[in-house]
């Protein structure tokens, strides 16, 4: 009896709370912003014992977004394919070149696309039963001086040993850290529109840094063009992306248009941004935990509220960036160096982009690593090795395709083929 009341008090010493950084008393969380990185800290923290409370302005809602979840966070977070909440399960894509030529393929992992209202819902809900609570209200200021933090939600002056920021891209609160600059942004316009698909496209666009999209959605289609801040201006980007829905042919009846901003980081913000302080911590879009070549946040957003949640538990919160850096944001720090010559560079005397779609469509070898890339089960780290390791059977796959052969195996996915150069 003895041993096993020694034993439960040394784990809530090691696990529960209690054992903050700062305080030996760090109980009361407050978590500022309840998308994925906010919620999912607060039902880990609350799982533990935490007094958690969830401060966001619009709880679940439509936040402008693509929605879609790769396999790797399905992975770590199976519940999101389990649940009975309405979703799509997506298994075909489509590239397309700035030039036109398009590329279609089964994805090695299918991608889940939520509408954001209703993943918002779900992950809030489990927070809530975990014992969170949540409270509608914006968080107008935060003071982290003093030995408890204070801020103003809703008017309302309120108190905790610890806060989160998981507010978005859109964080303007900044204990001791800078925001994110113009250089770490992009510019995203788009369409929630009320039709069926089944196929989610992609299509990059010459010189141009960032790309567009159509994702299915359980009874919609969110469309979108994402953008190196101040790059393009606005009623560009809006011309590219009326001009992609008509060649789509989606029917715009009824469509509802959206912007925001992404984090598009750059390697030195990701490497040296300061993301924890001595009672405060960030997460998600508000930490730039944003994969700048793709724009995958969701993972990333899940991830860290994950990660800091375990450090919180630890009781060493200063630990929260290096777990960060061994999960995963080194690889971004990669994919950071290499977004600018993806986007605007060439190979072969085409852009990259291009060469892309047509390896896709005549290199099988080719095709295995994007549809690795797409499912989000090909890191950056890798990717350059296994390019180079293949780069000889790419090329013969390529060239015996260029000179007319047919039936080469693992094509007969490839149902639109572009013209050879
Ligand atoms: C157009 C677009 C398309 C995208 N498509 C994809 C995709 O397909 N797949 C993918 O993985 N990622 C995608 N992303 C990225 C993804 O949306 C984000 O990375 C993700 O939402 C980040 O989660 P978060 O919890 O950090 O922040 P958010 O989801 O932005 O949540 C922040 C929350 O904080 C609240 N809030 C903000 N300020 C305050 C305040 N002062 N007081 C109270 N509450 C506040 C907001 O209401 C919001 O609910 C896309 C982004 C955009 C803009």
């Amino acid at each position: 009896m003895i041993v096993l009341l020694a034993r439960r008090l040394r784990y809530s010493r090691a696990t529960g709370p209690g054992k903050g950084l700062n305080s030996p008393a760090m109980k009361d969380i407050a978590i500022v912003g309840g998308g994925p990185a906010g919620a999912l800290c607060g039902e880990r923290l609350a799982s533990h014992g935490f007094n958690v409370t969830i401060f966001d302005e619009r709880l679940a809602w439509e936040k402008p977004c693509g929605g879609g979840l790769t396999h790797k966070a399905i992975q770590a977070y199976p519940f999101l394919l389990e649940g009975s909440q309405p979703k799509k399960i997506v298994r075909t894509a489509e590239l397309i070149s700035g030039g036109g030529h398009r590329a279609r393929f089964e994805m090695s992992h299918p991608i889940v696309i939520y509408a954001r209202k209703v993943l918002n819902g779900l992950l809030l809900d489990r927070a809530i039963a975990a014992g969170c609570t949540t409270v509608c209200s914006r968080v107008t200021s935060v003071n982290t001086d003093g030995a408890q933090v204070h801020l103003t939600a809703g008017g309302e002056a309120r108190r905790s040993d610890f806060i989160v920021l998981a507010a978005g891209a859109r964080n303007q609160l900044l204990p001791e850290t800078t925001a994110l600059s113009t250089k770490d942004l992009e510019v995203t316009l788009g369409y929630f529109v009320p039709t069926e698909e089944d196929i989610l496209k992609v299509k990059f666009l010459k010189e141009f840094e960032g790309y567009m999209w159509s994702f299915p959605r359980a009874d919609h289609l969110s469309v979108g063009i994402c953008a190196k801040m101040g790059q393009s201006p606005t009623h560009q980007l809006r011309r590219h992306l009326d001009q992609f829905v008509d060649e789509e042919k989606i029917p715009m009846l009824g469509a509802r248009f959206y912007s925001h901003m992404l984090p598009s980081p750059q390697a030195q913000t990701i490497r040296n941004r300061r993301i924890v302080g001595r009672n405060w911590a960030m997460a998600g879009d508000a930490a730039a935990c944003v994969d700048p070549v793709t724009g995958e946040g969701l993972y990333y957003a899940l991830r860290s509220g994950d990660l800091l949640a375990q450090a919180l538990v630890d009781g060493q919160p200063q630990a929260y960036p290096e777990r960060l850096r061994a999960a995963f944001s080194n690889d971004l720090e990669l994919a950071a160096q290499i977004a600018r010559k993806l986007f605007r560079g060439n190979f072969l005397g085409g852009a990259i982009t291009t060469r892309m779609v047509q390896l896709l469509n005549y290199s099988p070898a080719f095709r295995d690593l994007i549809r690795d890339v797409f499912s989000g089960t090909q890191d950056y780290r890798t990717l350059k090795q296994r390019l180079w390791d293949q780069f000889g059977i790419t090329l013969l796959e390529f060239i015996r395709s260029w000179f007319g052969f047919r039936g080469l195996p693992g094509t007969t996915d490839s149902v639109s083929r572009e013209q050879c150069p």
